[in-house]
């Protein structure tokens, strides 16, 4: 059952857990990877932006550093000596060598010339490691597009005059500036910045043809000082001027072009990355955040789960508590409900018989209220463990309530079966039960209906073995009956006479007849019992044998019993100095102001408490009955009779004049009819006499219908004398004229002549 519980438990806690971690784990791991991702991204984007702008600056840097080599080359190519030697026919090569290339290789560190004529012809070049191996063809082809471009813009610079002459206006030697373009190309696989100029005169010529110049070009490799000037001026860093490289994180590459645009290199350096030196100073920050919310995501995790578990295993527990009984652990009323309705439902499908069985422990309450709760609940424990002991696998037995049982029994083979597993059920109840060291012994009373052939239905089958059980009890308990449809009459029946007798109480039609009781000479009548009477409007009589126990059940005893007191106190004044007999059952006592009500009677039909009895049976030692002895006791101080009425009739009789000092003994009727020349019965109710007298109590035996009856009991010095032979219940009109005509009884008969004067009721 505890394994059954757990995994409940650990099954709906699991599917709770999941219900909250997963979404939960979700959420943050997509809120974490959301924001690092956004991050991450804003942090390439503005790496992307810084690159491109890097990228300006390098291209802006080499720009100018072109055009400074523009500017170095220029007092080189706008010369006049230099324009005169270099067009001449037969140039002086020593005089270009020293002048011009050398001088621009020392004075600005240009290793590389070369002199390409107006006629388009490479004329000299010029290596400061004397090397001529770099010249080609391929790198003039390179250089073409940008010596033509020079030219162009050579032979535009002149402008017609008015003669018809070419008048050389160059504007550049305006500002001091030469005709020149720059760029870059490859020799031997490394880029050379280039700045390639026309060779012109420093001052405005005119000629009647226009001549292309001769065109320097110099050239500085692209590395080291050259890059270390544009790291400077960009203040990047890490640069290198190398073939296309695979792209690498963290470094920019800028495309060298050729004039003719072919790739020939590339400008490396280590880009400023701000995005993702912003990411490497909060990453350690991002780990421990992420590290955190990890470890708040796990600790979330393992606390839900423990807290879900635990909310699960209180749920659990509380469908288990709702579902059972705490005291004995069997499944409780509601659950038996279910239980059944699923078994009969079964039943119905597979075409077999199931058993009802409503059971209810004997005298629980004696049990309970004498040996106190705790007793009583180690018996309800006993008991529940016998009864799942013996009931057949296919049963299940549920505590409906205090000392209420119930069982199912599926697949019943036959009424021999059922009567055979029952018979099982009593005995093991009837093994003693061990409460500390004392022994006790229960029995059950079990009412028993079967489906289908009682019904189908939970509820009709549940009335009727509740109406077989009442059966059982009615029938003196220890024993099971089965439903049978005349017991629902019977049922019926009693319903029907609860409601008529609220009826009649509330219409007045109950009446009281009166029942003499003589001394023990049966010289005087000193008392009269008063017994209650209903005779319906139709005529029917229904005895106090079966309207009484009806009222007690239905709890109308209260307002009957209020009513007899009343009225017989009432008509005690028509009958001076006798002592009027009232029967009270023991559920009156039960009713927390019963000695203030018969208090209050008294008094307001000014009642001296001496003339009044109040009869008891041995029920009312049956329970607790502390409360009862001890309104008993104020009623018995008040100076109020009290008797025990039936003395005899239960088993232990006699311990009950030890626990309360009743004034007055009511022999059973049954040991005065049993008595008829029956020694024994005889010698019993002299005993009970003697030990009465003894005790000082006031000694009557009812129930005297003959002479020899009256007669023993007199020898025998019976205080009071009740029964037919003296007079049988009289209704007051009868009682008045009786007490008046009776003078004693003398010979035989005479009194059962003079109870059939009046109207005998
Ligand atoms: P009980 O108190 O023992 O009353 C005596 C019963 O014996 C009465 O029956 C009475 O009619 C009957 N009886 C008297 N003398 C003889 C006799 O010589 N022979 C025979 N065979 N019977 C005799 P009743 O009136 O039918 O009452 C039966 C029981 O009903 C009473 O027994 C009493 O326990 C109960 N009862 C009657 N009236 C009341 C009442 O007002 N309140 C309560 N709580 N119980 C009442
Ligand atoms: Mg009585
Ligand atoms: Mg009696």
């Amino acid at each position: 059952m505890g394994r059954c519980m757990d995994t409940f438990a650990k099954n709906s806690g699991g599917r709770i857990a999941y219900a909250i971690i997963i979404p939960m784990v979700v959420v943050v791991l997509t809120s974490v990877f959301g924001i690092f991702s956004l991050m991450h991204w804003s942090a390439r984007l503005s790496d992307e932006s810084a690159e491109q702008s890097q990228h300006k600056l390098i291209a802006g840097a080499l720009q100018l550093t072109q055009n400074y080599m523009v500017k170095q080359q220029t007092g080189v190519v706008i010369w006049d000596n230099a324009y005169h030697v270099v067009n001449d026919p037969s140039p002086d090569e020593d005089w270009i060598y020293n002048n011009m290339m050398h001088w621009l290789f020392q004075n600005n560190g240009f290793s590389k010339s070369i002199l390409v004529s107006r006629d388009f012809e490479v004329k000299h070049i010029y290596a400061q490691d004397q090397t001529s191996n770099w010249m080609s063809q391929k790198l003039l082809q390179e250089l073409d597009p940008a010596i033509s471009k020079v030219r162009a813009r050579y032979i535009t610079s002149f402008q017609k005059t008015p003669s018809g002459l070419f008048a050389f206006t160059p504007k550049s030697t305006d500002t001091g500036r030469s005709i020149a373009g720059t760029g870059v190309v490859s020799i031997s696989g490394e880029p050379y910045l280039f700045s390639a100029a026309a060779v012109m005169p420093q001052v405005q010529s005119v000629s009647p043809v226009r001549h292309p110049p001769a065109v320097l070009i110099s050239m500085i490799p692209l590395k080291g000082e050259k890059l270390t000037n544009i790291s400077e001026m960009t203040s990047l860093k890490g640069f290198i001027s190398s073939r296309p490289l695979a792209t690498q994180e963290g470094t920019g590459q800028f495309q060298l072009q050729s004039p003719r645009g072919h790739n020939i290199g590339v400008v490396a350096w280590q880009t400023n990355q701000p995005g993702s030196q912003m990411l490497r100073r909060i990453n350690p920050f991002l780990a421990f955040a992420a590290f955190m919310i990890a470890g708040v995501v796990i600790a979330v995790t393992v606390f839900t789960r423990l807290m879900t578990k635990r909310l699960a295993r209180s749920e659990s527990n509380a469908v288990y508590a709702a579902r059972h009984d705490a005291l004995s652990g069997l499944p409780n009323r509601s659950r038996y409900h279910s239980l059944l309705v699923d078994t009969l439902e079964e039943s119905f499908y597979k075409a077999t018989n199931s058993a009802v069985v409503y059971i209810d422990l004997d005298h629980f309450k004696d049990i309970n209220d004498t040996l106190g709760h705790s007793a009583g609940d180690k018996v309800i424990v006993a008991v529940a463990q016998r009864l799942r002991r013996v009931i057949p696998e296919t049963g299940i037995v549920a505590r409906i309530s205090g000392d209420e049982f119930a069982m199912v029994i599926k697949n019943c083979e036959s009424d021999e079966w059922l009567e055979y597993i029952l018979d099982q059920v009593q005995d093991e109840i009837s093994r003693p039960i061990m409460i500390g060291r004392r022994e006790l012994y229960a029995s059950l009373s079990m009412g028993v209906a079967i489906a289908p052939r009682d019904g189908n239905d939970p509820d009709e089958l549940l009335r009727k073995a509740d109406i077989a059980l009442y059966d059982a009890k009615a029938n003196g308990r220890s024993r099971r009956s089965f439903f049978e449809p005349t017991m629902e009459f019977q049922v019926q029946s009693k319903d029907r006479l609860t409601r008529e007798l609220r009826l009649a109480l509330k219409n007045d039609e109950l009446d009281l007849a009166y029942q003499p009781q003589s001394d023990t000479d049966a010289k005087r009548i000193v008392s009269v019992e008063a017994l209650a009477r209903w005779t319906k409007e139709d005529g029917t009589v229904v005895t106090p044998a079966q309207f009484i126990p009806v009222a007690e059940e239905s709890g109308l005893i209260n307002d009957l019993g209020i009513w007899v007191l009343n009225k017989a106190c009432a008509k005690a004044h028509d009958w001076p100095g006798v002592i009027v007999s009232v029967n009270v059952s023991p559920n009156q006592f039960k009713h927390p102001r019963f000695v203030e009500k018969v208090m209050g009677i008294l008094a307001a039909n000014n009642l001296p408490p001496q003339r009044l009895e109040i009869e008891v049976t041995e029920s009312v030692f049956a329970g607790r009955n502390d409360s009862v002895l001890q309104s008993l006791r104020r009623l018995k101080n008040l100076g109020v009779k009290v008797a025990l009425d039936d003395f005899g009739s239960g088993y232990s009789s006699l311990s009950y004049l030890r626990r309360f000092p009743f004034d007055t003994l009511k022999i059973d009727r049954d040991f005065v009819s049993d008595m008829n020349g029956n020694p024994e019965a005889e010698a019993i109710l002299v005993s009970i006499i003697q030990l009465g007298k003894a005790l000082g109590m006031t000694i009557v035996a009812e129930g005297i219908e003959t002479e020899e009856q009256l007669r023993f009991l007199q020898a025998n010095d019976c205080s009071r004398l009740q029964g037919y032979y003296i007079s049988r219940p009289l209704d007051e009109t009868a009682l008045s004229a009786f007490l008046d005509n009776f003078h004693g009884l003398g010979t035989a008969g005479f009194g059962a002549d003079l109870s059939y004067q009046g109207r005998s009721a």
